[in-house]
């Protein structure tokens, strides 16, 4: 990944000193053609317009970071510990590939080993403003659970951050973007949020799953917002609580990108969700071996108005007959190279996703 990183800030780099369209009609003409069309269009001087979502891949965990054109920055999950910080240092080459040296927001969504496992090696690599999560742990009873969160709380313990826990219906205070608080600790949103509060007709072929009595139901989920777009992000909600947002009636309505609750696991990502919120486009933070379930993939690519699946590796588990098509696929089968999915949204509500092993952009126009 910091290999990819680095090719791109170059390039980015090269066609704003030189500032002139003439260098970026020779790198189109070496075949760099929708390479970063945002770094194109936008002279140096001119602050990017777009708000940029980082994908980072940490192997089956998540940690995904917002930068937004008013340069403030929100990245949701730190990934693993250990790896001598191997995901903190791929988190960190992402934020310096944005131009960014400090996160403003991290966002906790749960106190799992796979998310908030990552967030002291984090510290020590950039600065951080704030903190902001869904309250005590949950699963003390599970023994590298408790052991994570008393390593976050020695953490806030310092002082050197601001927390903030969310309850559902909050928005933090992030400039550039909308972040609307879905879900916190058990809780969901209760009122309908504007242009929902249809029926939802996936919930007749939803079977009520049990509760789940881990951390994941406890999740901090969150609505994005950004000019006519909108991202959902329900961390590693469970389809228990899905069930609660979507059944009768569907609360949230539409959304553009499904950031895939869980890692694409099948205890959560229900057609009651998946089907009523109908995205264009869905990302899976998959790792080869932990997520991307086959059941969980057919229900998004069921989906009605699904342009693509993205999945940030290739799933054993789902074989070919259930992952995605090789082109939407950060890392196939094989060495990993860390390689990670971006995507660049404008405010009219046109976004593209770069895949950065294959260095190709592709492009989804405004509107429905
Ligand atoms: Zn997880």
């Amino acid at each position: 990944m910091t290999q990819s990183l680095t090719i791109e800030s170059q390039f980015r780099l090269g066609v704003f000193v030189a500032g002139a369209f003439a260098l970026a009609g020779l790198y189109a003409a070496l075949g760099f053609v929708g390479f970063d069309s945002v770094a194109f269009a936008q002279p140096a001087a001119t602050p990017l317009k777009s708000l940029q979502i980082y994908f980072v891949d940490v192997e089956g965990g998540q940690a995904t970071l917002f930068v937004t054109p008013a340069g403030q920055s929100l990245l949701i999950d730190t990934g693993w510990p250990g790896n001598n910080g191997r995901d903190a240092g791929r988190i960190v080459a992402a934020a310096h590939d944005a131009g960014i040296n400090k996160i403003d927001f991290v966002l906790i969504t749960h106190y799992h080993d796979d998310h908030v496992g990552g967030a002291p090696q984090l510290a020590e690599r950039i600065p951080i403003g704030a903190f902001v999560d869904h309250g005590e742990n949950r699963e003390t009873t599970d023994e590298v659970t408790q052991k994570r969160w008393l390593a976050y709380q020695r953490l806030l313990s310092t002082g050197k951050y601001k927390r903030i826990i969310a309850k559902p219906g909050d928005t933090l205070p992030i400039k550039g973007i909308s972040a609307e608080i879905i879900s916190s600790d058990g809780a969901v949103l209760q009122k309908t949020l504007p242009g929902a509060g249809q029926p939802n007709p996936a919930c007749a072929s939803s079977p009520q799953p049990p509760d789940d009595k881990t951390e994941n139901p406890r999740s901090l989920g969150t609505l994005i917002s950004f000019g006519k777009l909108k991202i959902l992000d329900l961390g590693d909600l469970t389809a228990d609580k899905e069930r609660e947002l979507m059944c009768p009636v569907d609360k949230i309505g539409h959304v553009d990108i499904y950031i895939a609750s869980h890692h694409g696991f099948n205890q959560s990502g229900s057609a009651a969700l998946v089907h009523a919120i109908t995205p264009r486009v869905a990302i899976v933070d998959n790792g080869a071996t932990k997520g991307g379930s086959p059941s969980a993939l057919d229900i998004i690519k069921s989906s009605p108005n699904l342009a693509a699946l993205w999945q940030l590796h290739f799933s054993e588990e789902a074989g070919t007959a259930h992952n995605t098509a090789p082109e939407f696929i950060a890392n196939p089968s094989g060495p990993d190279a860390a390689n990670y999915l971006k995507l660049t949204a404008n405010p009219d509500g046109s976004f593209s996703v770069f895949n950065s092993r294959s260095k190709q952009s592709q492009q989804y126009s405004a509107g429905r």
